[in-house]
């Protein structure tokens, strides 16, 4: 008997807690070097939690050099932390900071791995389609911009970012209803840096950030890299649950509220106006800030715009994220924050620490593409593609029909939240995708605790429209594999045509 302690009630994932308990037990000689751990079965028995929790657990630990498996011999300790030899290799899992690793999911590494094995069709990644992005005006804009400007597009540039690149923003952004001055915009090395910006202003270790359940899954790492207590409030299909929203405000005092109101990450609702100013209101009421992330807005193939949070505020009360990711050049790493200019002059100190600023070259093109009104009508093709895609996964689903398998086809962005059969078991699922060739993104990464349904985010995105309607048919299939029941899927259909 180990005697390990967890606590069900901290917002450490408990994977991570056991990781914690061992390395304690391991530093302070308690498990020496060659000690036999229990199977992860009966460890997980005596614990009572999932065998897979300890077996993310062990494989962290794997990682870290402290312990291997051995056949015959089950899992033991190789190492004893703290007397690394001296003329042994550096120990780097002992020198790693802890907080090093909360943004550590094997689940994730799992899947990263899995994607990039070329049999997978990847229903896993929010990443644009290939066919799609805008190669040759970049070309012509890169040429442009090198033969104008000359040497000053590779020289450093202020770390809020190009001055005419944040005036063209601030247009662009009044265009979409945002009023905001260009010293209100500051230029980011991607939305995620304004993730983690954001966490580094406001959070200090133990404070309350409430997230959306399910939320945007490297958020949710970042905030707890930052050390966040993680409050999490539930989406339906309008969104952020507003109406539970007022407790949990008064109840925890959160430093900041982020959310996703226009085709979230992952369940692709949409807040309604009304919820949009319910829940200005209450922030307000409150004095809490709200993280408005909007990377995808602009990709809305049905239904009429609802404004921002944004653009509705009229206390200033939110930040407001995009990023030029999703609809043009995800490699580039351009994303930016509209904020009061003290939260932006906050963010400018700290970004210079991580980077100065974010690319020059990019940020000049990036101001080209949007003073030469080209970003419009590349948009509407790319609503049209993406619309295609998006019908045909709904039309997929449907033709497989497999019972207890729930979706609503979103009015935009890039994913498709499935509710799956109870009966499903998510390990399973996980190996018959692996082993059936298509790759989804498991629901359970997206939420603070333990989610009481088995959910799977699968992306339209990034497969081409002959792949896609086989990629759903493998997952349909590795459903019922794992435990949906259900015949109705055509068998001879699924997982028989070539990848293309
Ligand atoms: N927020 C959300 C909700 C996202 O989906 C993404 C990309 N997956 C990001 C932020 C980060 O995007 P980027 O850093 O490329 O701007």
């Amino acid at each position: 008997m180990l005697n390990l302690t967890i606590d069900r009630t901290s917002p450490v994932p408990l994977y991570r807690q056991i990781m914690e308990r061992l390395r304690e037990l391991i530093e302070a000689g308690t498990l020496p070097a060659g000690f036999q751990l229990p199977p992860e079965r009966k460890l997980a028995e005596e614990l009572g939690i999932n065998r897979s929790t300890v077996l993310a657990a062990y494989r962290g630990l794997k990682e870290q050099g402290l312990l291997d498996a051995h056949v015959g011999r089950g899992t033991v300790v190789t190492a004893t932390v703290g007397r690394p030899p001296a003329d042994g290799p550096v120990p780097w899992a002992h020198l790693f900071a802890e907080a090093s690793l909360s943004a550590h999911d094997p689940v994730l590494r799992d899947l990263l791995e899995l994607t990039e094995r070329h049999d997978v069709i990847s229903l896993a990644a929010g990443v644009p389609a290939p066919e799609l992005l805008p190669v040759e005006t970049l070309r012509r804009l890169f040429d442009e911009v090198v033969e104008e400007v000359g040497p000053a597009v590779l020289q450093y540039c202020p770390t809020e970012g190009h001055s005419p690149l944040r005036e063209s923003l601030s247009r662009w952004l009044a265009s979409r209803g945002i009023q905001c001055s260009a010293e209100q915009v500051l230029v980011l090395s991607g939305s995620q840096q304004g993730l983690d910006l954001a966490a580094r202003t406001f959070v200090d270790p133990g404070d309350v950030v409430v997230v959306e359940e399910p939320s945007y899954v490297a958020a949710l790492q970042v905030f707890r890299t930052a050390r966040a207590r993680l409050i999490g409030v539930p989406v339906d299909e309008d969104g952020l649950r507003v109406d539970l929203l007022a407790s949990v405000l008064k109840r925890h005092r959160p430093k900041l509220i982020y959310t996703l109101p226009t085709f979230q990450n992952p369940s692709g609702a949409v807040m309604p106006l009304e919820r949009r100013k319910a829940l200005l209101e209450l922030a307000g009421r409150h004095g809490v800030p709200v993280l408005e992330d909007d990377p995808y807005s602009e990709l809305r193939y049905d239904g009429e715009p609802v404004p921002s949070l944004r653009a509705l505020d009229r206390e200033g009360i939110v930040l407001y994220l995009s990023t030029a990711s999703k609809v043009l050049f995800p490699g580039m790493r351009l994303g930016f924050l509209v904020a009061p200019e003290p939260v932006v002059r906050r963010f400018a100190l700290l970004k210079q620490g991580m980077d100065l600023h974010s690319n020059s070259v990019g940020q000049f093109v990036l101001d080209r593409f949007i003073r030469a009104g080209l970003y419009d009508p590349y948009l509407a093709g790319l609503r049209k593609a993406y619309g295609r895609r998006r019908d045909l996964m709904d039309a997929a689903l449907g033709e497989c029909a497999v019972p207890g398998l729930q979706w609503r086809r979103p009015l935009g962005g890039f994913y498709v939240w499935c509710r799956l059969p109870r009966t499903v078991e998510r390990g399973r699922l996980l190996t018959a995708a692996a082993d059936a060739g298509v790759a989804y993104l498991p629901g359970r990464t997206c939420f603070v605790e333990e989610p009481e349904g088995v959910y799977a985010r699968l992306s339209f995105s990034y497969p081409p429209e002959e792949t896609l309607r086989e990629g759903v048919l493998r997952f349909a299939r590795s459903v019922i594999e794992a435990g949906g029941r259900g015949t109705t899927v055509n068998r001879t259909a699924v997982g028989t045509r070539p990848i293309v």
